[in-house]
């Protein structure tokens, strides 16, 4: 069985085709610079057909697709309705979902009988409880409006807890975790019983932790004083927020590995505002899940920085708390949800 895993981006799109049961991979590509000037490759169509596949020959196509809004709590065979669900949550995702969607329309023109499948990077904190996930913003604008905490990284998280219970040796169902996928975007979860019970990522992935280009959290004010006092169109507020703040807008660069060199105070500032932002928010989510299992490092910072690491546990409470370090595995994470698509399908058809 071949299974294909698709992060159709707006200017990127990475494919890998998989061998399935052995997990064997048998094409890897990324395709980039898509539609930008001077790139020899214009559009969606055009980075699929430079992959040189036959999609007929593949049996299904598993599409990371980053908003499902409330809608979507699982991962789905993709038909009409679903395309149309998907087109209905741009204003929520306006620069991920049109991307996600391309990449689905062009392989359903090219191979209309090949299964599709939806993975949602929002699915898993669809058990969110109404108390973590409505802001306190006048109700209607929840109700109308759809502003709330979606939560994002859902995939990760969904294999983070996976991974961690089979090395706690816990059923999924009974694992209470918090895990910190610390990448270049980076979340929490507290995970209680096996489900996605708060996040730090909110109505879209700017809140929460310090991340590479992102502030999290912060004043809500300060983006209406950017406006009203320094000038900034709410473009170049966006622009600010989430590509020249977080350790970039700290310290002039948002790579850990050589932040973590350098000795000047500035750098030593960026690592220990991410650094106390992560911990607040495991100390949020051991009031929240009150039994805490184990914190699981993840993400390119969580699984490579012992530094990043030490320096988050080096706190009296957290000292008697086990920490984990699980390298995430998205895509992976992406076939068992098309495999388990894939089996509900043949039940109900049965
Ligand atoms: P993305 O969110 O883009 O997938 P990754 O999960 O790959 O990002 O994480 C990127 C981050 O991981 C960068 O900040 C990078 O500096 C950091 N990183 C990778 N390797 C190391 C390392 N050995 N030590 C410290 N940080 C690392």
């Amino acid at each position: 069985m071949k299974i294909a895993v698709i992060n159709s981006g707006s200017s990127s799109l990475k494919f890998k085709l998989f061998e399935m049961p052995s997990g064997r991979v048998i094409i890897n590509k990324l395709v980039e610079h898509i539609g930008e000037p001077n790139s020899s490759v214009k559009n969606h169509f055009e980075a699929i057909e430079s992959l040189h596949v036959n999609f007929a020959d593949i049996d299904a196509v598993g599409h990371r697709v980053v908003h499902g809004g409330e809608k979507f709590r699982n991962s789905v065979l993709i038909d009409d309705e679903v395309i149309e669900a998907i087109k209905d949550l741009i204003p929520l995702a306006p620069l991920h979902n049109p991307a996600n969607l391309e990449g689905i329309k062009v392989i359903r023109h090219k191979a209309p009988d090949t299964v599709q499948i939806a993975v949602f990077d929002t699915a898993f904190h669809a058990t969110l409880p109404k108390e973590a996930f409505v802001y306190a913003l006048p109700y209607e604008m929840y109700e109308k409006n759809q502003i709330r905490r979606y939560g994002f990284h859902g995939t990760s998280h969904a294999y983070l807890l996976q991974e961690a219970a089979a090395l706690l040796n816990k059923k999924v169902q009974e694992t209470n975790i918090i895990t910190l996928h610390l990448g270049n975007g980076a979340s929490a979860c507290a995970i209680k019983n096996g489900k996605s019970c708060d996040t730090s990522m909110g109505f879209t992935p700017l809140e929460g932790l310090v991340m590479g280009t992102r502030c999290g959290d912060i004043d809500p004010a300060i983006a209406l004083f950017m406006q009203n006092e320094l000038g900034l169109s709410a473009d170049e507020v966006d622009n600010t927020l989430n590509k020249k703040s977080g350790l970039l807008g700290l310290c002039g660069e948002n790579d850990v590995r050589n932040i973590e060199r350098r000795s000047d105070e500035r750098a030593k500032l960026a690592l220990d505002i991410m650094v106390r932002r992560i911990q607040k928010y495991i100390g949020a989510y051991m009031i929240v899940l009150e039994e805490v299992d184990a914190v699981v490092f993840s993400g390119g910072i969580g699984e490579n920085s012992s530094y990043v690491r030490e320096k988050v546990m080096n706190n009296k409470i957290l000292k008697n708390i086990k920490s984990l370090v699980i390298k995430t595995n998205e895509e992976l994470q992406i076939i068992n949800e098309c495999l388990w698509v894939l089996k509900n399908r043949k039940i109900t058809q049965a």
